[in-house]
């Protein structure tokens, strides 16, 4: 199964990407995950995407194509694959499907996570994650014992940057503008579906397992 994750910032993508993806068993290729690797790594790439993410940004295509180009060649990537958070724009969504002619493959499904803009404000400035073993809290939904302690391991929790309330305000504004007319443009493909990305994590991940059922090979 060939399949894009669409939603916006907060609607759980990374979470239901990987219930997904080992459901199906295809691998995740996630952007933002491949842009924070180079970002703890120091990399040429980190150090260039990271002035984007932390202003909440869209790094250049550029930048970004090459690289997903990469991962779309490797040999697991052949039988299939999930994409969380790429494409984000229209001109990103056409070079994904110049990618996939040139490998004589086409997408399957498009599967839209649908949540509001306040629900994902409560959720994105509530989250706080480890500094020492990366565990991710979140202040109303599974809170630590402590504000800014680790209770797996004692470390510091920090909020990422671009998780601060007027970044995600500027991430909704650039999904709404540049990420959301790919809802249009796969509709009108007809590879278009769409869930509800609220209630329990569980819940989600069965909705969204039904309706891609059909689409597996
Ligand atoms: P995410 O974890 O998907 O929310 O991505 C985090 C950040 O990485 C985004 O806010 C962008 O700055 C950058 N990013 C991820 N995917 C893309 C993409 N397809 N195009 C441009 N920037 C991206």
């Amino acid at each position: 199964m060939r399949l894009v994750l669409v939603g916006p910032p907060g609607a759980g993508k990374g979470t239901q990407a990987q219930f997904i993806a080992s459901h199906f068993a295809i691998p995740k290729i996630s952007t933002g995950d491949i842009f924070r690797a180079n970002v703890s790594e120091g990399t040429e790439l980190g150090v260039e995407a990271r002035k984007y993410m932390d202003a909440g940004d869209l790094v250049p295509d550029e930048v970004t194509i090459g690289m997903v180009k990469d991962r779309l060649s490797q040999g697991d990537a052949q039988v299939g694959f999930l994409l969380d958070g790429f494409p984000r724009t229209v001109r990103q969504a056409e070079v994904l499907d110049e990618l996939l002619a040139a490998l004589l493959a086409v997408l399957d499904v498009v599967l839209e996570l649908v949540v509001d803009d306040d629900e994902v404000v409560r959720r994105l400035s509530g989250r706080r994650t480890c500094h020492r073993c990366g565990h991710v809290w979140h202040l109303d939904f599974d809170p630590p014992t402590a504000e800014s302690i680790c209770d797996r391991c004692g470390g510091e929790l920090f909020q990422r940057d671009d998780d601060r309330e007027d970044t995600i305000r500027h991430r909704l504004e650039v999904y709404a503008d540049q990420t959301s007319p790919l809802i249009g443009y796969y509709g009108e493909l007809g590879l278009l579906r769409g869930v509800d990305a609220t209630g329990p994590v569980e819940d989600v991940t069965e909705r969204a397992i039904n309706a891609l059922r059909r689409f597996e090979a």
